[in-house]
């Protein structure tokens, strides 16, 4: 049986940050990572489009926080001690480069996420951190002053553990033997499937809105970029709302109305009278040849057609009534959603453990000593911007300062 300081179950974002820095500060003990797989790091790999979107420059704790839907309140007090910035320095000291794009996402200046692999390798070498692949972990237990591990090749035992297993069903119905609640997981960021005429024909167009889902039970509002896909709508705008309303949502069976105001910020009277003026301004003008307030020609020219506007009419030939229709598809637009996508094959899970049983000055469980979490093992999750791996780092950083001291 093999002996060590510390034990990592997973070698994912959580448990590669955690084992590095545990090392970092305490260079004699002895760590491994255990991961099933027969790679480590491979939603590093492939995250960001490949180009691994390391965190997001929002270097206020309790504006970072804000984009968690489940882990708000609980990582506001671990956000004071390591976030962005933090971030940023961590992987810049170690010769990692890094670049903010417009929208705030963090990302290697080499546009790769095997750089930032290659980091995490690099100093899992240098601090002689053993990597075990191929080792999945079936069980756990305590035994006396150790925690005993089983794994497919073989029987670990360390004086503290770390699970940084993700959204693996195993290790919760383990937890929950343990006396864990672990919250059911439920998908988050996904797209919404909406067959529709007034999209149908727009794949690829994006514009800012203002989406909005009330019905009895939630009642959520975001607003950034809208994308019509083949399928339906995604962009940032709608994956916020899956994000924030991903337990609502589910046990709607993804069957619920949006709201889309395709004018942010701008009301249906505003609209109409800018309408009415058009109509008396450029009373000869054709409508659908003409794109108003900067919207996309062909979105303008599906939502006047969708008013009961024809092609070759003027301003002047409409009615009141189209003139309301208009300003209305412009401003609420209706849209049925029928289930839903995943986002570029991006998500996350929300569920996990409770954080009610977690320690967040240093991401113990409060029910055993020596058992710490990080990651996405937690009942959090955050919006798509960088947000989900700042969480694995945050607490792989604080759970390393405890698990490194004797
Ligand atoms: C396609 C995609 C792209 C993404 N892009 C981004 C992005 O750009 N920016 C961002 O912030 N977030 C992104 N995310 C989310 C982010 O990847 C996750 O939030 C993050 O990886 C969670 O880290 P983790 O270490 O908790 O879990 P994981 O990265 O899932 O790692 C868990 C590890 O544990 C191992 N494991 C599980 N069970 C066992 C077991 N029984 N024994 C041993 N090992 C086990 C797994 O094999 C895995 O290697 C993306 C997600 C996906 C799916």
């Amino acid at each position: 049986m093999q002996n060590f300081d510390i034990i990592i179950i997973g070698g994912g974002a959580a448990g590669f940050f955690t084992a590095i820095n545990a090392a970092e500060l305490n260079p004699e003990l002895k760590i491994c990572i255990l991961e099933r797989g027969k790679e480590v790091l491979t939603k590093v790999k492939v995250s960001g489009g490949g180009r691994c979107n390391v965190g997001h420059a929002e270097f206020l704790p309790r504006e970072l926080s804000a984009n968690y839907p489940r882990g708000e309140k609980e990582l506001l007090g671990p956000f004071h001690k390591f976030m962005s910035g933090d971030t940023m320095q961590w992987f810049e000291k170690r010769g990692i480069a890094l670049k903010v794009e417009d929208d705030g996402r963090i990302f290697p200046v080499s546009d790769d996420s095997q750089s930032i692999i290659n980091c995490f390798i690099r100093d899992t070498e240098k601090f002689k951190i053993q990597v075990l692949k191929s080792h999945a972990v079936q069980t756990f237990q305590r035994e006396e002053d150790f925690w005993k591990v089983k794994t497919s090749k073989g029987d670990f035992l360390a004086a503290k553990i770390m699970l940084a297993t993700g959204s693996n069903p195993k290790m919760w119905s383990i937890l929950k033997k343990l006396g864990h609640k672990i919250i059911d997981p439920v998908p988050s960021l996904f797209t919404f499937n909406i067959k529709d005429q007034r999209i149908k024909d727009l794949p690829g167009i994006a514009t800012e809105a203002v989406v909005r889902i009330n019905s009895n039970t939630i009642d959520l509002e975001s607003n950034g970029p809208l994308l019509v896909t083949h399928w339906g709508m995604s962009g940032p705008s709608i994956l916020k709302l899956s994000a924030w309303g991903a337990r609502e949502l589910q046990k709607l069976n993804y069957q619920f109305e949006i709201l889309v105001s395709w004018l942010p910020g701008v009301t249906f009277e505003n609209v109409l009278n800018q309408l009415k003026e058009l109509k008396t301004n450029f009373a000869k003008q054709q409508v659908l040849k003409n794109a108003q307030f900067d919207l996309p020609k062909r979105l303008w020219q599906s939502l006047a057609v969708a008013s009961g506007i024809s092609d070759g009419m003027t301003w002047a030939d409409l009615n009141k009534n189209q003139l309301h229709n208009l300003s209305s598809q412009l401003t609420e637009s209706v849209f049925q959603v029928n289930g839903k996508s995943t986002f570029k094959e991006e998500f996350v899970t929300a569920g996990g453990v409770d954080l009610k049983e977690v320690n967040f000055q240093t991401f113990e469980s409060k029910f055993h000593k020596n058992l710490f979490f990080a990651g996405e093992i937690l009942n959090i999750d955050a919006i798509t911007g960088g947000f989900n791996f700042q969480n694995a780092w945050t607490g792989g950083f604080l759970a390393a300062k405890a698990l490194s001291e004797n």
